[in-house]
């Protein structure tokens, strides 16, 4: 046999054996990740469905559902009183996070209300209380100035919230693209959340807080209360850097994040830098999606069987994606472009998806 044609065939035998060992080891991680129980921490699920679960049973999940927006009491009474029932009656399905009214803010008597209210959720399975941008982006104090997260006015909510050994949920700011121009699209029209939410769109308006001065407060937070856990949702609103995570990691033992609707922003960054980060950091992230389901739509009508079963298969497509990105390192093509996936280990892919929110989110029903 001549040299090269050897050689040919050795190297070849190399690259088959390489890549046999290395599927079946990122096979293994994958149907380790299925096999697993997982839990998605943030969640807006509104009622009971039978297709959401389909969905747990079929992936081994449970829901986490936050409720929110404190400036609109009719909406949270809504919210809260149907968690209570649904997640008390499934406990096997769902667990869930309650939040506190900002409208009666200038009552005197408003911290005990809080409280009040907060103790009955308690009362009632809620394990977590989550506060969202509208602190910080739309309410104000007496004096017309925004009220960042750091205000005084919330020291005794928070002080009850870690009294009673609950979690805090944050959603404070948006991505820093809102502090941005609004992308246009190929018709030449903006496109973004923003075109359609631009109350929410601070670029180019010099008297609304900056993004920078709400992320500062957030923090502040953290350091004010260090023995408060704090969940921050979407990447802590730092999605566009997990160095930016990181900073934080190291200097706030209380602080965590959640991935909700931030894993496209995993996946532009770059692969190894990303990996070594949620390897480094495998404690602190806690696998979320910020999907909404349950028998109603978000516009209030209810779904049909059909929009049922649709919503099952996108809700099972998006998992079985997310599942790919972290634990296989197959070309993933995403529209116009194409990533690796991550191939975690199984410990780091077993604490992102279940550890992590049963221990920063004590409370939440194991047994499923
Ligand atoms: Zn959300």
């Amino acid at each position: 046999m001549n040299r090269n044609l050897k050689k040919s065939i050795i190297s070849l035998f190399a690259i088959l054996s390489f890549c046999i060992f290395n599927s079946s080891s990122v096979t293994g991680q994958i149907s380790y990740l299925n096999s697993i129980k997982k839990i998605d921490i943030h969640t807006h699920i509104v009622s009971d469905a039978s297709y959401l679960k389909d969905v747990m049973e079929e992936l081994n999940m449970k829901f986490f559902t936050i409720c929110t927006r404190g400036t609109d009491m009719d909406r949270i009474n809504f919210q809260v009183n149907a968690a209570k029932e649904f997640c008390n009656q499934y406990p096997r399905y769902y667990a869930w996070s309650t939040t506190f009214d900002l409208t009666h803010r200038n009552d005197t008597d408003w911290i005990n209300q809080v409280k009040r209210y907060l103790k009955d959720s308690f009362d009632n399975g809620a394990v977590a209380v989550k506060v969202w941008k509208d602190i910080g982006m739309q309410i104000k104090n007496p004096n017309g100035e925004y009220i960042q997260i750091d205000d005084s006015m919330f020291n005794p909510i928070f002080d009850y919230i870690e009294q009673e050994g609950k979690t805090l949920f944050a959603h404070m700011g948006e991505p820093i693209q809102a502090w941005m121009p609004l992308p246009i699209g190929a018709d030449g029209k903006p496109r973004s959340y923003w075109a359609n939410n631009p109350e929410w769109h601070f670029w180019d308006k010099p008297d609304k807080p900056s993004y920078n001065e709400i992320i500062a407060a957030r923090d502040h937070v953290l350091a004010k209360h260090p023995n408060l856990r704090v969940v921050a949702c979407h990447l802590g609103s730092l999605e566009f850097d997990v160095d930016e995570v990181a900073k934080r990691f190291d200097k706030y033992p209380n602080f965590v994040v959640d991935t909700a609707a931030r894993i496209g922003n995993l996946m532009s960054q770059e692969r190894g830098k990303v990996r070594a980060f949620l390897i480094k950091y495998q404690d602190r992230i806690l696998y979320g999606t910020d999907m909404f389901g349950g028998m109603i739509t978000s516009s209030g009508a209810k779904r049909t069987p059909e929009q049922a079963e649709r919503a099952k298969q996108s809700l099972s497509r998006r998992y079985s994606n997310d599942f790919e990105f972290f634990a296989t390192d197959n070309e993933i093509s995403r529209r116009d472009y194409s990533i690796r996936g991550l191939a975690l280990p199984k410990e780091v892919l077993y604490k992102i998806f279940y550890g992590n929110a049963v221990r920063w989110v004590p409370g939440i029903n194991k047994d499923f």
